[in-house]
């Protein structure tokens, strides 16, 4: 942004207006104080910087006047800005009118100075000045305040793509609870009718219900991790015992679709990052390769140590559809989906995740052969 605005600023500047000789106008305001009410003092400083050596370097009249009026107009700005972080998008628009408002006023007032009257009181163009500004701080805000709901709507999505994994796990889950649930209910009605007598045999049978109960509770456990919100705690994390969860968590969906899981996970692969965000993106990966097997195969999850680079490999591999060149250019990519319900998120995110903690994504893949995703990231002691 100080960049672009910067390049405003000058550009600005260098397609000024002259009204008489030696009173230059133009619209430098306009990004000036964009970049401060947006960006903060810290931004509205640097610009102000760019816009101040510029500005004396082109030299001319009413250089003190400038370095008033834009001094006033960054202070303001600076008492503004906590305020306008929290203001509605229509107080956003009145506030910037306003500064612009007041641009002009201390414009028209050093050059009332400057010249010592108002002979250069010109009433169409001080209008068309004042008018200019605040249509062209309009046009601006529209655009910026746009970019700003993009932006959000998309960690939105995300937000979104994360609760539909959830509730897609949900169903398998649930089907996986009920089955102990069904067992132990059953042991207790045996046990309630009396109709063992025999002490070691209750014995077994209560020993079978706990066994039962115990799984229950694990797959509900696993379960809550996953879809507990995020709590950006990050530590050091071993990647074998996140991705044996994970493959735990999606056992059951593996085992409604045909699909055998092999898993090679060596011990001690610790990296650092916060678990839920690995938690999803392997679950994502692990569930794209599921989604990738509808007649059935085998899903092959591993993890190593590289020794010689420090770095930590896993590999999430399918038998199943495969991509084509075009498919693995597009991976990624938001929205991107070949699937009928597919978000086109669950990769993005991947993406960002593994990016975020310093890692690489490899992407193998041929068409009806099956696809392999090999990751790398940072190991650590
Ligand atoms: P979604 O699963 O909702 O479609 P993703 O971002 O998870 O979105 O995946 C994007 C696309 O990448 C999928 O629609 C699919 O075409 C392709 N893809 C991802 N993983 C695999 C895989 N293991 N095998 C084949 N295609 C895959
Ligand atoms: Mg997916």
């Amino acid at each position: 942004m100080i960049v672009l605005l910067s390049v405003c600023i000058i550009l600005a500047l260098s397609f000024s207006f002259e009204l008489t000789k030696g009173l230059i106008f133009d619209f430098r305001t306009i990004p000036f104080i964009f970049g401060l009410l947006y960006g903060g003092p810290r931004m509205g400083a640097i610009l102000l910087v760019v816009l101040l050596s510029y500005r004396f370097a082109i030299g001319g009249e009413g250089v003190w006047a400038v370095l008033i009026t834009y001094l006033i107009l960054y202070v303001s700005g600076c008492f503004t800005w906590k305020h306008y972080q929290e203001m509605s998008i229509r107080k956003r628009y009145l506030t910037t009118i306003g500064f612009m408002l007041l641009t002009v006023l201390l414009l028209f007032i050093s050059t009332a100075i400057l010249f010592g009257s108002f002979a250069f009181f010109d009433i169409v163009f001080w209008l068309n000045f004042t008018i200019i500004h605040v249509v062209g701080v309009i046009i601006f805000i529209h655009l910026i305040e746009m970019m700003l709901q993009n932006y959000q709507l998309r960690n939105e999505m995300i937000r979104n793509e994360k609760s539909e994994v959830i509730s897609q796990l949900a169903a398998s889950i649930a089907h996986e609870v009920r089955n102990p649930l069904t067992t132990t209910s059953g042991v207790i009605q045996l046990l309630l009718k009396d109709e063992v007598k025999d002490e070691e045999k209750r014995k077994e049978l209560l020993k079978l219900a706990k066994q039962e109960l115990k799984q229950a509770e694990s797959v509900i456990s696993d379960y809550l991790l996953v879809a507990r919100p995020y709590q950006n705690k990050v530590e050091t994390l071993s990647i074998d015992e996140i991705l044996y969860r994970s493959i735990e968590i999606i056992r059951p969906m593996a085992n409604m679709n045909n699909i055998n899981i092999v898993s090679e996970l060596e011990n001690n692969c610790y990296v650092t990052g916060e678990v839920q965000k690995l938690h999803q993106s392997f679950l994502n990966l692990i569930k794209n390769g599921i989604e990738a097997m509808p007649n059935g195969g085998t899903l092959t999850v591993k993890c190593k140590i590289i020794k010689g680079q420090s770095k930590v490999q896993i590999t999430i591999a399918d038998t199943g559809i495969g991509m084509s060149k075009h498919q693995i250019e597009c991976i990624g990519d938001p929205y991107y989906s070949t699937k009928e319900n597919g978000t086109g998120l669950g990769m993005m995110v991947v993406y960002r995740i593994i990016e975020g903690m310093g890692g690489k994504i490899k992407v193998y893949s041929e068409l009806e052969k099956g696809t392999e995703f090999k990751i790398l990231l940072p190991q650590t002691d």
